[in-house]
């Protein structure tokens, strides 16, 4: 007995002699059914991905504060996940002047640039592109904080010697 077409046709013809009243009876069963709604929006959804989407891309065109705050959230999103590979990039590593064993939290322990011609500090790398992240980290060793600053320390006396050495002194 159940036949879409004939459905389709008397449905037609209800709306037809009277709109308001169909109207109005969708948006009571819409009111009293919010579950099957978004169960028949899921379905569309699912079933027109491209429209979906179409949609979506239309809506941020047409709202840029939107657009803006969404861009805004998938960034802070990529820091925090980049901080926390940085987190655990130190962990794994270690400071590399301490006796083997020693832990140290992350907190403590600090990227070394050494010698090493540096785009820029780790807090800095955060921001850039994965790629140039990774490379940057490689060139670093990680140190606690006390270790790097005798490292620093190091270098910059080692410096000194060197320029009191060739010559432009008195
Ligand atoms: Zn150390």
């Amino acid at each position: 007995m159940r036949d879409p077409d004939a459905k389709r046709a008397r449905d037609r013809a209800r709306y037809a002699a009277d709109p308001e009243a169909v109207k109005a009876r969708v948006r009571a069963w819409r009111a009293a059914n919010p579950e099957a709604v978004r169960a028949i929006g899921r379905r569309a959804r699912l079933a027109h991905p491209e429209i979906e989407r179409a949609k979506r891309r239309a809506y941020l065109l047409a709202h840029p504060e939107r657009r803006r705050a969404k861009n805004k959230a998938h960034k802070r999103k990529v820091m925090v996940s980049r901080r926390q590979w940085l987190a655990d990039y130190k962990l794994a590593a270690g400071c590399a002047d301490c006796p083997p064993g020693t832990v140290w939290p992350s907190a403590v322990l600090e990227m070394d640039h050494g010698t090493e011609d540096k785009l820029g500090n780790m807090s800095q790398m955060l921001r850039a592109s994965w790629e140039v992240l990774v490379a940057e980290a490689a060139k670093c060793v990680v140190l606690c904080a006390n270790h790097h600053r005798m490292r620093t320390v190091e270098r910059k006396d080692h410096l000194k010697r060197r320029r009191n050495t060739t010559g432009n002194t008195p």
